[in-house]
Protein backbone atom coordinates (compact mmCIF):
# COMPACT_ATOMS: atom_id res chain seq x y z
CA UNK A 1 0.00 0.00 0.00
CA UNK A 2 3.14 2.01 1.02
CA UNK A 3 2.23 6.03 1.03
CA UNK A 4 -1.60 5.99 1.76
CA UNK A 5 -0.95 3.47 4.29
CA UNK A 6 1.57 5.24 5.93
CA UNK A 7 -0.64 7.99 6.12
CA UNK A 8 -3.62 5.74 7.55
CA UNK A 9 -1.07 4.60 10.23
CA UNK A 10 -0.18 8.38 11.32
CA UNK A 11 -3.87 8.61 11.59
CA UNK A 12 -4.30 5.78 13.64
CA UNK A 13 -3.56 8.09 16.81
CA UNK A 14 -3.40 11.69 18.15
CA UNK A 15 0.68 13.29 17.88
CA UNK A 16 2.18 15.64 19.19
CA UNK A 17 4.60 18.05 17.96
CA UNK A 18 6.91 16.27 20.64
CA UNK A 19 7.02 13.50 18.95
CA UNK A 20 8.43 15.04 15.53
CA UNK A 21 10.38 14.53 13.66
CA UNK A 22 7.92 11.29 13.65
CA UNK A 23 9.93 8.48 11.41
CA UNK A 24 7.73 5.96 10.14
CA UNK A 25 9.26 3.42 7.87
CA UNK A 26 7.94 0.63 5.89
CA UNK A 27 9.28 -1.88 3.02
CA UNK A 28 6.23 -1.62 0.87
CA UNK A 29 4.80 -4.31 -2.14
CA UNK A 30 3.62 -2.04 -4.52
CA UNK A 31 2.26 -3.19 -8.28
CA UNK A 32 2.49 -1.67 -11.33
CA UNK A 33 0.69 -2.71 -14.79
CA UNK A 34 3.91 -2.20 -16.86
CA UNK A 35 2.83 -3.06 -20.56
CA UNK A 36 4.83 -6.37 -21.11
CA UNK A 37 6.84 -4.78 -23.82
CA UNK A 38 7.86 -1.91 -20.94
CA UNK A 39 9.41 -4.90 -18.69
CA UNK A 40 13.09 -4.95 -18.43
CA UNK A 41 14.97 -7.08 -16.40
CA UNK A 42 15.16 -5.90 -12.23
CA UNK A 43 15.12 -2.35 -13.62
CA UNK A 44 10.90 -2.17 -14.68
CA UNK A 45 8.81 -4.69 -13.02
CA UNK A 46 4.98 -5.29 -12.40
CA UNK A 47 5.70 -6.21 -8.32
CA UNK A 48 8.33 -4.26 -6.42
CA UNK A 49 9.50 -3.27 -2.54
CA UNK A 50 9.51 0.27 -2.20
CA UNK A 51 11.93 1.34 1.11
CA UNK A 52 9.98 4.32 1.26
CA UNK A 53 9.49 6.08 5.07
CA UNK A 54 7.24 8.91 5.94
CA UNK A 55 8.66 11.49 8.84
CA UNK A 56 6.39 13.81 9.80
CA UNK A 57 7.61 17.06 11.40
CA UNK A 58 7.07 21.22 11.73
CA UNK A 59 8.30 23.14 9.10
CA UNK A 60 11.03 24.65 11.37
CA UNK A 61 12.47 20.73 11.42
CA UNK A 62 12.74 20.31 7.74
CA UNK A 63 16.14 21.78 7.28
CA UNK A 64 17.75 19.28 9.95
CA UNK A 65 15.96 16.52 9.41
CA UNK A 66 16.63 16.30 5.61
CA UNK A 67 20.64 16.96 6.13
CA UNK A 68 20.31 14.14 8.41
CA UNK A 69 18.66 12.21 5.87
CA UNK A 70 21.31 13.04 2.90
CA UNK A 71 23.93 12.05 5.55
CA UNK A 72 22.64 8.23 5.98
CA UNK A 73 22.31 8.19 1.51
CA UNK A 74 25.57 9.36 2.25
CA UNK A 75 26.88 6.40 4.52
CA UNK A 76 24.46 3.68 2.78
CA UNK A 77 26.02 4.61 -0.96
CA UNK A 78 29.37 4.55 0.15
CA UNK A 79 29.17 0.72 1.35
CA UNK A 80 28.72 -0.07 -2.39
CA UNK A 81 31.79 2.72 -3.50
CA UNK A 82 28.83 4.54 -5.30
CA UNK A 83 29.17 8.10 -6.08
CA UNK A 84 26.44 10.47 -6.31
CA UNK A 85 24.96 14.07 -6.82
CA UNK A 86 21.88 15.62 -5.69
CA UNK A 87 18.94 17.55 -7.79
CA UNK A 88 16.89 19.57 -6.54
CA UNK A 89 13.59 20.14 -8.08
CA UNK A 90 11.46 23.36 -7.64
CA UNK A 91 7.96 24.16 -8.12
CA UNK A 92 5.90 23.71 -11.46
CA UNK A 93 5.09 26.53 -13.45
CA UNK A 94 1.13 26.33 -13.10
CA UNK A 95 0.35 23.06 -11.97
CA UNK A 96 0.97 22.58 -8.11
CA UNK A 97 -1.41 22.89 -5.18
CA UNK A 98 -0.57 24.64 -1.65
CA UNK A 99 0.76 28.16 -0.96
CA UNK A 100 3.86 29.30 -3.15
CA UNK A 101 5.01 30.87 0.30
CA UNK A 102 4.71 27.23 1.62
CA UNK A 103 6.74 26.17 -1.61
CA UNK A 104 9.04 29.08 -0.63
CA UNK A 105 9.98 27.62 2.44
CA UNK A 106 10.48 24.37 1.73
CA UNK A 107 12.83 24.58 -1.56
CA UNK A 108 14.79 27.16 0.98
CA UNK A 109 15.04 24.41 3.72
CA UNK A 110 15.73 21.76 1.33
CA UNK A 111 18.61 23.99 -0.36
CA UNK A 112 20.07 24.50 3.11
CA UNK A 113 19.70 20.80 4.04
CA UNK A 114 22.06 20.16 1.23
CA UNK A 115 24.64 22.83 2.28
CA UNK A 116 24.02 21.51 6.05
CA UNK A 117 25.22 18.52 5.17
CA UNK A 118 28.29 19.58 2.60
CA UNK A 119 27.04 18.79 -1.12
CA UNK A 120 26.68 20.92 -3.17
CA UNK A 121 23.24 20.62 -5.73
CA UNK A 122 22.25 20.87 -9.34
CA UNK A 123 19.16 23.22 -9.81
CA UNK A 124 16.14 22.08 -11.78
CA UNK A 125 13.89 24.38 -11.94
CA UNK A 126 10.36 23.85 -12.71
CA UNK A 127 10.86 20.23 -12.32
CA UNK A 128 9.13 19.30 -8.98
CA UNK A 129 5.85 16.99 -8.47
CA UNK A 130 2.75 18.92 -8.51
CA UNK A 131 2.54 18.37 -4.33
CA UNK A 132 6.31 19.85 -3.29
CA UNK A 133 10.09 20.18 -3.97
CA UNK A 134 12.04 17.47 -4.28
CA UNK A 135 16.22 15.97 -3.79
CA UNK A 136 16.54 13.27 -6.16
CA UNK A 137 19.75 11.58 -5.86
CA UNK A 138 21.80 10.65 -8.85
CA UNK A 139 24.23 7.32 -8.62
CA UNK A 140 27.22 7.34 -10.58
CA UNK A 141 28.26 3.49 -11.14
CA UNK A 142 31.58 1.65 -12.03
CA UNK A 143 30.91 2.24 -15.63
CA UNK A 144 29.78 5.83 -15.11
CA UNK A 145 26.46 5.37 -15.80
CA UNK A 146 24.18 7.37 -14.32
CA UNK A 147 20.83 6.14 -11.81
CA UNK A 148 17.95 7.73 -10.66
CA UNK A 149 18.00 6.34 -7.35
CA UNK A 150 17.62 7.85 -3.65
CA UNK A 151 14.62 10.60 -3.42
CA UNK A 152 13.31 12.68 -0.68
CA UNK A 153 10.04 14.71 -1.31
CA UNK A 154 8.35 16.91 0.53
CA UNK A 155 4.57 16.55 0.39
CA UNK A 156 1.92 18.84 0.27
CA UNK A 157 -0.64 17.09 -0.76
CA UNK A 158 -1.27 13.60 0.95
CA UNK A 159 -1.33 15.37 4.79
CA UNK A 160 -4.32 17.94 3.47
CA UNK A 161 -6.44 14.72 1.66
CA UNK A 162 -6.18 12.28 4.49
CA UNK A 163 -6.66 15.68 6.99
CA UNK A 164 -3.35 14.93 9.28
CA UNK A 165 -2.62 16.95 11.95
CA UNK A 166 -0.82 17.17 15.54
CA UNK A 167 -1.55 19.08 18.39
CA UNK A 168 1.24 22.29 18.08
CA UNK A 169 2.97 23.96 21.19
CA UNK A 170 -0.07 26.38 21.53
CA UNK A 171 -2.70 23.57 22.24
CA UNK A 172 -3.99 24.04 18.56
CA UNK A 173 -4.42 21.62 15.85
CA UNK A 174 -1.77 22.08 13.11
CA UNK A 175 -0.96 20.37 9.53
CA UNK A 176 2.67 18.55 9.96
CA UNK A 177 5.19 18.57 6.99
CA UNK A 178 5.70 15.20 5.38
CA UNK A 179 8.31 13.98 3.67
CA UNK A 180 8.72 10.63 1.42
CA UNK A 181 12.17 8.92 1.98
CA UNK A 182 12.82 6.59 0.26
CA UNK A 183 17.02 5.37 -0.09
CA UNK A 184 16.65 2.68 -2.35
CA UNK A 185 13.97 3.58 -4.17
CA UNK A 186 13.24 -0.18 -5.16
CA UNK A 187 15.03 -3.01 -3.83
CA UNK A 188 14.96 -4.58 -6.64
CA UNK A 189 16.04 -1.99 -9.04
CA UNK A 190 18.66 -1.39 -6.61
CA UNK A 191 19.72 -5.02 -6.93
CA UNK A 192 19.57 -4.20 -10.54
CA UNK A 193 22.12 -1.55 -10.08
CA UNK A 194 24.30 -3.06 -8.07
CA UNK A 195 24.90 -6.19 -9.83
CA UNK A 196 25.59 -3.79 -12.99
CA UNK A 197 27.93 -1.56 -10.79
CA UNK A 198 30.16 -4.24 -9.90
CA UNK A 199 29.41 -5.90 -13.43
CA UNK A 200 28.15 -9.16 -11.74
CA UNK A 201 31.08 -10.05 -9.41
CA UNK A 202 30.00 -8.84 -6.28
CA UNK A 203 32.29 -8.07 -2.76
CA UNK A 204 32.81 -11.50 -0.61
CA UNK A 205 31.20 -9.59 1.98
CA UNK A 206 27.60 -9.03 0.04
CA UNK A 207 27.77 -12.39 -2.64
CA UNK A 208 25.58 -14.63 -1.85
CA UNK A 209 27.80 -17.80 -2.42
CA UNK A 210 31.29 -16.40 -1.22
CA UNK A 211 33.35 -20.20 -1.91
CA UNK A 212 32.77 -22.93 -4.30
CA UNK A 213 34.41 -26.11 -3.23
CA UNK A 214 35.34 -28.41 -5.98
CA UNK A 215 36.73 -32.21 -5.28
CA UNK A 216 39.29 -33.18 -7.64
CA UNK A 217 38.03 -37.07 -7.40
CA UNK A 218 34.80 -37.26 -6.02
CA UNK A 219 35.35 -41.27 -4.55
CA UNK A 220 38.16 -39.60 -2.51
CA UNK A 221 37.82 -36.22 -1.59
CA UNK A 222 34.11 -35.88 -0.67
CA UNK A 223 34.40 -36.56 2.62
CA UNK A 224 36.71 -33.95 3.36
CA UNK A 225 34.15 -31.49 1.70
CA UNK A 226 31.69 -32.40 3.29
CA UNK A 227 33.98 -31.59 6.53
CA UNK A 228 34.60 -28.17 5.16
CA UNK A 229 30.96 -27.38 4.29
CA UNK A 230 30.24 -28.00 7.82
CA UNK A 231 33.52 -25.86 9.18
CA UNK A 232 31.80 -22.99 6.81
CA UNK A 233 28.54 -23.49 8.22
CA UNK A 234 29.79 -23.02 11.73
CA UNK A 235 31.51 -19.70 10.56
CA UNK A 236 28.80 -18.65 8.65
CA UNK A 237 30.44 -18.71 5.51
CA UNK A 238 28.51 -19.12 2.32
CA UNK A 239 29.33 -22.13 0.13
CA UNK A 240 28.47 -24.83 -2.42
CA UNK A 241 30.15 -28.32 -3.16
CA UNK A 242 30.00 -28.97 -6.72
CA UNK A 243 29.09 -32.94 -5.86
CA UNK A 244 28.43 -32.66 -10.21
CA UNK A 245 29.94 -35.62 -12.06
CA UNK A 246 31.86 -33.32 -14.06
CA UNK A 247 35.42 -32.91 -15.41
CA UNK A 248 37.36 -30.85 -13.02
CA UNK A 249 38.58 -27.69 -15.29
CA UNK A 250 34.82 -27.81 -16.30
CA UNK A 251 33.87 -27.27 -12.80
CA UNK A 252 36.66 -24.85 -12.34
CA UNK A 253 35.91 -22.98 -15.49
CA UNK A 254 32.23 -22.43 -14.14
CA UNK A 255 32.95 -21.03 -10.42
CA UNK A 256 35.07 -18.32 -12.66
CA UNK A 257 32.31 -17.79 -14.83
CA UNK A 258 29.59 -17.10 -12.02
CA UNK A 259 32.00 -14.69 -10.27
CA UNK A 260 32.06 -16.93 -7.31
CA UNK A 261 34.80 -15.02 -5.22
CA UNK A 262 36.80 -18.14 -4.10
CA UNK A 263 37.05 -21.68 -5.40
CA UNK A 264 38.39 -24.28 -3.84
CA UNK A 265 40.21 -26.63 -5.56
CA UNK A 266 40.53 -30.03 -2.92
CA UNK A 267 42.94 -33.16 -4.03
CA UNK A 268 45.05 -35.92 -2.48
CA UNK A 269 47.34 -32.66 -1.02
CA UNK A 270 44.53 -30.54 0.48
CA UNK A 271 43.06 -33.71 2.41
CA UNK A 272 46.12 -35.30 3.76
CA UNK A 273 47.49 -31.88 5.52
CA UNK A 274 44.43 -30.18 6.35
CA UNK A 275 44.59 -27.92 3.53
CA UNK A 276 42.94 -25.61 0.92
CA UNK A 277 43.80 -24.33 -2.66
CA UNK A 278 42.19 -21.40 -3.24
CA UNK A 279 41.65 -19.34 -6.76
CA UNK A 280 40.65 -15.83 -6.24
CA UNK A 281 37.44 -14.42 -9.17
CA UNK A 282 40.01 -13.01 -11.60
CA UNK A 283 43.09 -14.43 -10.45
CA UNK A 284 45.04 -17.00 -12.10
CA UNK A 285 47.15 -17.62 -9.06
CA UNK A 286 46.40 -20.60 -6.99
CA UNK A 287 47.54 -20.29 -2.92
CA UNK A 288 47.77 -23.38 -0.47
CA UNK A 289 46.28 -22.22 3.30
CA UNK A 290 45.25 -24.07 5.81
CA UNK A 291 41.71 -24.13 6.62
CA UNK A 292 42.02 -22.38 9.72
CA UNK A 293 43.54 -19.36 7.34
CA UNK A 294 41.18 -19.41 5.02
CA UNK A 295 38.33 -19.21 7.70
CA UNK A 296 40.13 -16.26 8.45
CA UNK A 297 40.53 -14.99 5.42
CA UNK A 298 36.86 -15.00 4.57
CA UNK A 299 35.90 -13.51 7.62
CA UNK A 300 38.41 -10.66 7.54
CA UNK A 301 36.47 -9.74 4.53
CA UNK A 302 33.78 -8.66 7.55
CA UNK A 303 36.63 -7.58 9.84
CA UNK A 304 37.84 -5.06 7.77
CA UNK A 305 35.79 -2.69 8.83
CA UNK A 306 36.13 -3.78 12.63
CA UNK A 307 39.54 -2.71 11.94
CA UNK A 308 38.93 0.50 11.52
CA UNK A 309 36.94 0.90 14.64
CA UNK A 310 40.05 -0.91 16.51
CA UNK A 311 42.09 1.80 15.01
CA UNK A 312 39.77 4.81 15.96
CA UNK A 313 39.64 3.09 19.69
CA UNK A 314 42.86 3.56 19.76
CA UNK A 315 43.25 7.04 18.37
CA UNK A 316 40.68 8.04 21.05
CA UNK A 317 42.65 6.23 23.74
CA UNK A 318 45.95 8.67 22.77
CA UNK A 319 43.70 11.40 22.87
CA UNK A 320 42.74 11.04 26.05
CA UNK A 321 45.78 10.19 27.37
CA UNK A 322 47.14 13.57 25.34
CA UNK A 323 43.85 15.24 27.41
CA UNK A 324 45.04 13.78 30.50
CA UNK A 325 48.36 14.82 30.49
CA UNK A 326 47.93 18.19 29.08
CA UNK A 327 50.57 20.35 31.18
CA UNK A 328 53.28 17.89 30.83
CA UNK A 329 52.28 18.19 27.24
CA UNK A 330 54.70 20.74 25.17
CA UNK A 331 53.19 22.29 21.48
CA UNK A 332 56.09 20.05 20.16
CA UNK A 333 54.44 16.68 21.52
CA UNK A 334 50.91 17.54 20.01
CA UNK A 335 52.61 18.24 16.59
CA UNK A 336 54.56 14.93 16.75
CA UNK A 337 51.59 13.12 17.89
CA UNK A 338 49.68 14.69 15.06
CA UNK A 339 52.11 13.80 12.16
CA UNK A 340 51.97 10.32 13.91
CA UNK A 341 48.37 9.70 13.34
CA UNK A 342 49.09 11.03 9.73
CA UNK A 343 51.78 9.15 8.80
CA UNK A 344 49.89 6.17 10.61
CA UNK A 345 46.87 6.52 8.35
CA UNK A 346 49.07 6.81 5.58
CA UNK A 347 50.97 4.13 5.95
CA UNK A 348 47.59 1.82 6.61
CA UNK A 349 46.32 3.42 3.45
CA UNK A 350 49.25 2.69 1.09
CA UNK A 351 49.02 -0.85 2.83
CA UNK A 352 45.50 -1.54 2.09
CA UNK A 353 45.92 -0.71 -1.90
CA UNK A 354 49.13 -2.91 -2.44
CA UNK A 355 49.76 -5.30 0.20
CA UNK A 356 47.90 -8.81 0.95
CA UNK A 357 45.09 -8.38 3.02
CA UNK A 358 45.63 -11.15 4.97
CA UNK A 359 49.26 -9.75 6.05
CA UNK A 360 47.74 -6.17 6.62
CA UNK A 361 44.90 -8.07 9.03
CA UNK A 362 47.69 -9.98 11.27
CA UNK A 363 50.21 -6.87 11.01
CA UNK A 364 47.66 -4.09 12.58
CA UNK A 365 45.94 -6.44 15.00
CA UNK A 366 49.14 -6.77 16.71
CA UNK A 367 49.70 -2.72 15.92
CA UNK A 368 46.11 -2.09 17.42
CA UNK A 369 46.71 -4.52 20.65
CA UNK A 370 50.38 -2.69 21.41
CA UNK A 371 48.67 0.50 20.69
CA UNK A 372 46.09 0.11 23.14
CA UNK A 373 48.04 -1.34 26.04
CA UNK A 374 50.13 1.51 25.38
CA UNK A 375 47.92 4.10 25.45
CA UNK A 376 45.89 2.40 29.08
CA UNK A 377 49.73 2.44 30.74
CA UNK A 378 49.69 5.99 30.00
CA UNK A 379 46.35 7.24 30.95
CA UNK A 380 47.07 5.16 34.17
CA UNK A 381 50.39 6.44 34.36
CA UNK A 382 49.57 9.79 34.43
CA UNK A 383 46.54 9.54 37.11
CA UNK A 384 49.28 8.21 39.36
CA UNK A 385 51.26 11.15 38.96
CA UNK A 386 48.77 13.25 39.37
CA UNK A 387 48.30 12.00 42.85
CA UNK A 388 51.92 11.51 43.48
CA UNK A 389 52.21 15.75 42.50
CA UNK A 390 49.05 16.45 45.06
CA UNK A 391 50.67 14.89 47.88
CA UNK A 392 54.12 16.13 47.44
CA UNK A 393 52.71 20.02 47.73
ZN1 LIG B 1 5.64 7.73 0.33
Amino acid sequence: MNCPGGMLVYKNSIHSYREFPLRLGELGLVHRHEASGALAGLFRVRTFTQDDAHIFMTEEQIRDEIANIILLYKKVYSVFDLKFHIELSTRPEDKYIGEIRTWDIAEKALAEACEKAGFAYKLNPGDGAFYGPKLDFKLKDSMNRIWQCGTIQLDMNLPERFDLTYIAEDGTKKRPVMVHRALFGSLERFIGIITEHYAGAFPTWLSPIQVKIIPVNLNYHTDYCKKLQQLFLENSIRQEVDFRDEKLGYKIREAQTKKIPYSLVIGDNEVQNNLVTYRRHGSQAQVTVTVEEFIELIKKHRFLKGLGIAFLLTLLLETIQLITTVGYFTFNDLVSNTLGYIIGYLVYFLMNKFLNRKVIYHIFNVFTVFFIVLSIYGIVNTIVHIEIYDLDY
